[in-house]
């Protein structure tokens, strides 16, 4: 079950070439036990794959990389909402569209989001003004140490803005093995972002008349018209967070650049990084093999293939110039390995 020396690049969307020393692809929760006792009885750092869309390759991986292929859906309706429950290793967007089909409502903002559903809380993704713990209802995940099952609720999962507890204290302590989210039983569409009011209005789409499979079909189209394929033009999608900053920060940039993209976030400022990475001037940049796409500016791509220490370093130039023109610091959203 076991492979040793394993080519990673058909497993991150960022296309980037990297050997994993040891590989598993497990389809059930003992093969996943199976597979954590080998690492640890070797000490083995573990990497645990759903469809590698948020991760860099910094170099080859000295540990087991775990490709989490557990499946099964199941849906339970009752009048109050609807439960849906997925193990880890099911498509994110087929889950969307599963439920969109059958005319619930509740997850259409985020289809398209690339990865597997395991992958989802751990940084809670999230588009157009939903995130997953707004239809969170519980998980379950292996400890990594003891090979139990355990079952958190949205109060252990300490969700917040791109972050759960799975990226801070219980890093690395957990595989998630599936994932129970509650859709409502009377669904009100969210169209609140301009992208997706202004592509309703452009086609007189009237708001009595929304179904969650025309406002899945308006965040494809538009996602589609923005996005690069990772397929086409490898990449993983936002590769900064965007920064929350104070109020006097925001003020000070605000007179200063009164064109800033910023929205309120409690008593804080959300900046769109998009902005300020394309008003520093680095849309559409090419660093040999690596770049920053031509229409969204947050998105690096690898269209030569090239290393992670090639990325990585372009991402620390832009972050830099962001800090020095604008005095705002940019966190990468995917995790580096190793
Ligand atoms: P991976 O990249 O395989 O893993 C991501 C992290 O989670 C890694 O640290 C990995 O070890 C860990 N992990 C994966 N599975 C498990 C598991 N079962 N248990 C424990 N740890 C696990 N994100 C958004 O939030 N919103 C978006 O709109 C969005 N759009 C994107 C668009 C594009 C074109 C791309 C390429 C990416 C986009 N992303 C977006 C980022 C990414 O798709 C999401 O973060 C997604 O949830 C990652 O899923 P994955 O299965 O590919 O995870
Ligand atoms: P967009 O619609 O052009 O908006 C630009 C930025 O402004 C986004 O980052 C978004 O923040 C913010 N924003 C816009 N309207 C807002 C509102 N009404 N209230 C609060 N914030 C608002 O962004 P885009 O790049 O085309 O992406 C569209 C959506 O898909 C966004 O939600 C984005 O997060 C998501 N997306 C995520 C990834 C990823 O890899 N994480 C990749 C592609 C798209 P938020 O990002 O906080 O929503």
């Amino acid at each position: 079950m076991i492979e040793a020396d394993i080519d990673l690049q058909p497993h991150n969307t960022l296309a980037i070439p990297a050997q994993s020393a040891h590989f598993a692809r497990v389809r059930t929760l003992d093969q996943l036990r199976e597979a954590l006792a080998f690492a640890l009885r070797r000490r083995l750092p573990i990497l645990p794959l759903g469809g590698g869309s948020n991760i860099v390759l910094t170099g080859d991986f000295p540990g087991l990389a775990i490709q989490l292929d557990l499946r099964g859906l199941s849906l339970k309706s009752e009048d109050l909402g609807h439960t849906v429950s997925a193990a880890a290793g099911e498509n994110w967007h087929q889950l969307v569209m599963t439920t969109v089909k059958k005319g619930l409502g509740g997850l259409e903002n985020l289809a398209l989001i690339p990865g597997k559903v395991g992958a989802a809380p751990i940084q809670n993704i999230g588009a157009y003004g939903i995130e997953l713990r707004d239809r969170f209802s519980s998980l379950q995940a292996m400890e990594i140490a003891s090979g139990e099952i355990h079952t958190f609720d949205t109060g252990d999962c300490a969700f917040a803005y791109r972050d759960s507890v799975f990226k801070g204290s219980l890093r690395d302590q957990y595989i998630i093995t599936q994932v129970s989210l509650v859709l409502p039983g009377k669904w009100q569409p969210y169209i609140g972002y301009p992208a997706l009011r202004e592509y309703l209005q452009k086609r007189n789409w009237d708001r009595a008349a929304l179904t969650p499979a025309l406002v899945a079909r308006a965040v494809s189209d538009i996602r589609n018209s923005k996005l690069p394929l990772p397929e086409i033009i490898p990449n993983a999608g936002s590769f900064f967070k965007n920064p929350v900053v104070d109020t006097v920060c925001y003020e000070s940039l605000k007179v200063a650049h009164p064109d800033l993209v910023a929205f309120a976030a409690g008593d804080r400022w959300k900046l769109a990084a998009a902005w300020l990475i394309d008003r520093a001037g680095w849309r559409g940049a090419r660093r040999n093999a690596v770049g920053v796409h031509d229409s969204q500016a947050l998105v690096l791509v690898n269209p030569g293939r090239g290393s992670g220490d090639e990325l990585t370093g372009l991402a620390e130039e832009i972050a830099a110039d962001v800090r020095a023109k604008f005095g705002v610091s940019l966190e990468p959203e995917p995790r580096y390995y190793p």
